[in-house]
């Protein structure tokens, strides 16, 4: 398994001042590089959430050196405020969220996110609960794929995928990775060096774990929780989480007073990152802070 290196790690801790001290919450503590970065650059006390719980398993080793400091929770980080509430948490001085997958979901075994990997078709962040991509696959009309494989993946001949899954799963059902895969292959043609499967994995892992529902509401729950001076900082993925980061930042900013972007673009990762780890080619960051 390839080792998870945080991405834009830098950037973050530039954008959040952790020096300043308090409590930060690291929305999607993944693997814990970023929270680690955050407490070793002087965060008082820090709260991860991640609805991944092989990521928390992790997270905890890897954090274990600060103690009480550090306390994660299992979840949604859309259900945040009912976490901070639970803890008594009104106001924090920071907070990330890397969203997307991990190098330990896309790649670990068994976790059936990649078709370089011939698995159970399962995609779900959250192992605990839910439907996995072998379920909806199975259930959903032919339209339901079309429009998930269109919205979530932007492919062109989604319509035509979407087909050739219902015609597919007549004989059999669809339950692995390389079923799928293959079954894609056969109607979208290669172009370039992506996998003409890239598009709709991609869009079948945001239907499975509802990935785009909800963000405007996330980051504006979480950015009423800043205190004066205090930071959010958002790494994305893909234009479909990035426009939405876009538009809800810039909309704080455009209401008053109490809110400053600290991007007025979106920041990109450096060459020396973008040559040593892949998973950072397509990442970009916008973070705001609460200034009144
Ligand atoms: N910043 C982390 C890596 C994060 S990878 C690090 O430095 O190690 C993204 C993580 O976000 C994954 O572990 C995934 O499970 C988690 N995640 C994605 N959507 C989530 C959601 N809605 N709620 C909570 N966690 C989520």
């Amino acid at each position: 398994m390839s080792v998870h290196v945080p991405v834009m790690t830098d950037e973050v801790v530039a954008a959040l001042q952790p020096e300043r001290g308090g409590l930060f919450v690291d929305c999607t503590v993944g693997l814990g590089g970023h929270a680690r970065a955050l407490l070793e650059r002087g965060a008082t006390r820090l709260v991860g959430i991640d609805r991944d719980p092989a990521a928390l398993a992790l997270a905890g080793e890897a954090l274990a050196a600060w103690g009480s400091r550090v306390e994660l929770v299992h979840g949604d980080y859309r259900d945040a405020p009912r976490f901070l509430d639970a803890r008594g948490i009104e106001a924090i001085d920071g907070a990330v969220a890397d969203l997307g997958v991990s190098s330990l979901q896309l790649d670990g075994a068994g976790r059936g996110f990649s078709f370089q990997r011939d698995e159970a078709l399962d995609m779900r962040m959250d192992t605990s609960r839910g439907p996995t991509a072998a379920d909806l696959i199975g259930g959903a009309d032919e339209r339901e794929l079309a429009d998930v494989i269109y919205r979530y993946g932007e492919e062109r001949r989604s319509r035509a995928v979407a087909r050739a899954i219902v015609a597919a799963r007549r004989d059999a059902p669809i339950r692995t990775t390389t079923q799928l895969a293959s079954v894609v292959r056969r109607v979208v043609g290669r172009s370039g060096r992506i996998d003409p499967a890239t598009r709709t994995f991609q869009a079948i892992r945001i239907w499975v774990n509802d990935e785009l529902e909800g963000l405007d509401g996330f980051l504006r729950t979480i950015c009423a929780r800043l205190r004066v001076g205090a930071r959010f900082a958002v790494v994305t993925f893909h234009s479909l989480e990035d426009r939405p980061v876009k538009h809800s930042f810039r909309a704080l900013a455009a209401e008053g007073e109490m809110f400053r972007l600290l991007t007025k673009k979106s920041l990109v990762p450096g060459d020396e990152e973008l040559r040593s780890n892949p998973r950072a080619r397509s990442a970009r960051l916008r973070a705001i802070a609460r200034v009144g």
